[in-house]
């Protein structure tokens, strides 16, 4: 007997199914695209048992004949392309021909359909690919597809299936983004009889977004929009104090269908360089449309990746639409008395933030009144409006369930507080501080009158972010400018630091640094930048040798030169605990100016609170 055998149809169905057809939702969102192809107004899911027992997908799209009906259950059968050439015009969803036929061999599979124009719909029946029934039937016009008992012939498959939370989690997401992909059309979604979505058709983005993850988050969206080159991108994005721990809150959808995409990835984390730390993800609901003939969607068995003709084109205009945005925009977190802060990473001493407001009370003694003699510094300490670390409910809406939504967003509570940032505050200007006059606290702390209220910086990322800006704008030019030791200094080396030096000495050139092998085991520095005179050159050269080795971080040589970048201006910066000159102080307020596109230092912290007088007067109830 030979070794190879060709395999039945029946296992090649199921091995095929098994690429589509990973779990409930894989259903789910195969159904959907069939409704959405079919050009339905209204489509509604129900589910039981997280879509195991049972995924129902009723539209009232254009409906299928009694021969179609008969045709879209065999494999590779299709209405969407017809030659080789349409494979590269796709405009619908689906175009393989596959979805339903693997669906009918590992489920008990109907379908149910009538076009508009027939009085009669048609039924079918398939069992584990077995026809077991195909006849006339009265229904609605449109289809309704019901998949029950999933994977019960295929007991390996059924077995790791998960626990039903989390396969509802994967279905609502799924559902989500077809949703946010198409906002003409109504959605329902019924879990074990419970309602949890219920989206109305002819939504704006906003409005959808809203309606899936709350209004609160929807509230804060900063609108993008852009159209050139033959791409349209049109969306939200969220500022950098909603950032997230991972990328999956970037939702980008390519005509309609959503996709993941590096290049587009990646051009939304440069747009936000700077304004957040490394480890952190911009949250972003980007809608890219461009002919269909310039990408191609067939690269993916899930449909999800697409190939560019120019993905450089799509990472400019990507990164542009969004720089130009927040060149305009205003990021800066407002302090408001009575919610949570901005961000749990503004390092937060409880006992030093009490002296804060102390202090702060002490200063603006002068220039409040107290009313009505009262100690205007207890008024201050009743009232918290220093940087509170606190987790809000989070974004959850109400109508969905906790373990439901948890299971959604990888578990637990949002990662972070959010921060409430009205939209009608968005695009106003900074508020300007008077003169250069400024309090320092704590040899840490800035607190300086604006035209509207009251500042708070925090020096170091302040100055961290002044010398980012100008360390980015000297590399940009030329060699950053350098100053020669009077002595080498030496440091310890590695082969493979060796190795670096040898690699990145273009880089390092251009840096203002000049060194060398000493020996075996030793580098000299000779050259160091000058805007780093303070610093001991051995110690930044061991920093900046591992940055250039750390491969995890980096995968351009862009992101190379920022990381160094960086490091340098934390390293230059002015520290927490340094006292400051009042010529100082000036200095740093009047550089402030240069750099209010943001107010984020590189490494994500906010450099600036502020406080209106509008708040204040309310906190006095003044108002
Ligand atoms: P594909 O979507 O790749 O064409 P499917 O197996 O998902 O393959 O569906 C096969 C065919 O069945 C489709 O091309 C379409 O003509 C028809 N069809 C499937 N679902 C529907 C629906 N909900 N309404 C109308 N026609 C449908
Ligand atoms: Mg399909």
């Amino acid at each position: 007997m030979s070794r190879i055998q060709i395999l039945p149809d029946l296992l090649v169905n199921k091995i095929a199914a098994g690429e589509v057809i990973e779990r409930p939702a894989s259903i789910v969102k195969e159904l959907v695209e069939n409704a959405l192809d079919a050009g339905s107004s209204n489509i509604i899911v129900t589910i039981e048992d997280g879509g195991k027992r049972l995924i129902r997908v009723v539209d009232d799209g254009i409906g299928m004949s009694a021969e179609d009906l008969r045709l879209a259950v065999t494999p590779h059968a299709t209405s969407k392309i017809t030659c080789e050439e349409d494979l590269f015009k796709i405009a619908t969803l689906g175009f393989r021909g596959e979805a339903l036929a693997s669906i009918g061999a590992v489920s008990r599979l109907r379908i149910t359909s009538r076009p508009r124009d027939q009085i009669e719909g048609n039924e079918i029946v398939i069992s584990a690919k077995h026809l077991e029934t195909a006849q006339a039937a009265g229904c609605r016009t449109g289809t309704s597809v019901e998949v029950r008992d999933l994977f019960f012939n295929v007991p390996a498959r059924r077995k790791f299936m998960r626990a039903t939370a989390t396969e509802v989690g994967h279905i609502n997401e799924q559902v989500a983004r077809m949703a946010l992909g198409h906002r003409s059309v109504g959605f329902e979604l019924t879990n074990n009889q419970r309602t949890t979505h219920r989206l109305a058709a002819d939504s704006s983005i906003r409005d959808r977004i809203g309606a899936l993850y709350g209004a609160d988050l929807a509230d804060e969206l900063i609108p993008i929009e852009r159209d050139e080159r033959g791409l349209r991108i049109e969306g939200y994005v969220a500022p950098p104090a909603r950032s997230r721990s991972t990328a999956s809150w970037q939702y980008v959808f390519l005509n309609g269908r959503y996709i993941r995409d590096r290049s587009v990835q990646h051009a939304i984390r440069e747009a936000y360089r700077g304004l957040m730390e490394h480890q952190r993800f911009p949250v972003a609901f980007l809608f890219l449309t461009m002919d269909p003939e310039l990408v191609d969607v067939n690269v993916h068995p899930c449909k999800l990746e697409v190939r560019w003709q120019n993905s450089q084109l799509v990472h400019s205009q990507v990164l542009s639409a969004l720089r130009d945005k927040f060149l305009t925009s205003n990021l800066a977190p407002t302090l408001r008395a009575g919610e949570n802060a901005p961000s749990s990473r503004f390092e937060f001493d409880p006992q030093k933030a009490a002296d804060v407001r102390r202090e702060a009370a002490d200063y603006y003694k002068g220039l409040v009144p107290s009313p009505m003699g009262s100690p205007i510094q207890a008024t201050y300490e009743g009232r918290d409006f220093g940087p509170t670390i606190g987790t809000r409910p989070g974004m959850r809406p109400s109508d969905i369930r906790s373990d439901v939504w948890d299971s959604m967003h990888g578990g637990g509570q949002p990662d972070q507080p959010e921060t409430r940032l009205p939209a009608d505050d968005m695009p106003t200007e900074l508020p300007q501080i008077k003169g250069y006059r400024a309090l320092q606290v704590h040899n840490s702390y800035l607190v300086a009158e604006t035209s509207d209220g009251l500042v708070i910086i925090d020096q170091h990322a302040l100055h961290e972010r002044i010398m980012y800006e100008r360390l980015k704008a000297q590399f940009t030019e030329g060699p950053l400018e350098s100053q020669r030791l009077l002595m080498p200094e030496t440091l310890t080396a590695s082969a493979t630091d060796m190795a670096l030096l040898q690699e990145h000495e273009e880089l390092l050139a251009k840096l203002g640094v000049e060194a060398n092998a000493f020996g075996e085991d030793q580098i000299a520095v000779h050259s160091f930048p000058s805007l780093l005179k303070d610093i001991d050159a051995a110690a930044f050269m061991r920093d900046l040798l591992d940055r250039l080795g750390d491969q995890h971080t980096q995968t351009s040589t862009e992101e190379v030169i920022h990381e160094v970048l960086d490091m340098m201006s934390c390293k230059a910066a002015v520290k927490a605990g340094d006292a400051l000159t009042t010529e100082e102080i000036a200095a740093l307020i009047e550089q402030k100016g240069e750099i209010e596109k943001s107010s984020n230092c590189p490494h994500g912290r906010p450099t600036t609170l502020s406080l209106s007088v509008d708040e204040l007067e309310k906190q006095f109830k003044r108002k």
